[in-house]
């Protein structure tokens, strides 16, 4: 899934504003909800870790190449555990108890792996769920050879974040009698 869905996602599922917020939601502009930034950080944190340092160094020698053609060595064993359900859920568990406020929004972080998990496939860029238990990669579709794929889960928020508004108003009927 590419970077910019998974930031989206990662915002409207779980921040208070968005469905993690279940019927109540925020109730506050969405925009001042603090954990609509941090579910944004954490959706695209599993990339942005294995693969930004890698693009930097790439930026820095002048874009020679494919960056992800080249995209190898360290980057890749960083980019298994950041793709980990193991580990991102391990996150999840530690955050909770260090910082309970930033475990709704980290769970952006598995929300990223399980999605990509069903929007890659073997190889390279497949997805590790199980590492570093198993190297074994769920066998998805490759979104970047299915645009049907991304134009599926772009249009799929609209539908989302209506049924979230439609909800969220029979909320406040039931609670207003
Ligand atoms: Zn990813």
């Amino acid at each position: 899934m590419d970077i910019l869905a998974h930031a989206v996602y990662g915002a409207t599922v779980c921040s208070r504003t968005g469905l993690g917020g279940g019927r109540q939601g925020g109730g506050q502009p969405w925009w001042r909800d603090r954990t609509i930034w941090l579910a944004l950080g954490f959706g695209v944190l599993p990339d942005a870790v294995s693969m930004g340092p890698s693009f930097v160094a790439y930026c820095m020698a002048g874009m020679p190449d494919n960056f992800f053609h080249q995209f190898g060595g360290n980057g890749i064993t960083l980019y298994r555990c950041m793709h980990s359900l193991v580990i991102g859920l391990a996150a999840v568990a530690i955050l909770r108890v260090a910082r309970k406020g930033l475990a709704l929004p980290a769970l952006a972080w598995p929300l990223h792996v399980a999605m990509d998990a069903v929007t890659h496939a073997d190889g390279k860029f497949g997805t590790t769920v199980l590492y570093p238990f198993s190297t074994w990669m769920f066998p998805g579709v490759r979104w970047w050879e299915h645009p049907g794929v991304v134009w599926g889960y772009w249009l799929a928020l609209t539908p989302i974040w209506m049924g979230l508004m439609v909800w969220r108003r029979g909320g406040r009927v039931i609670g207003g009698r």
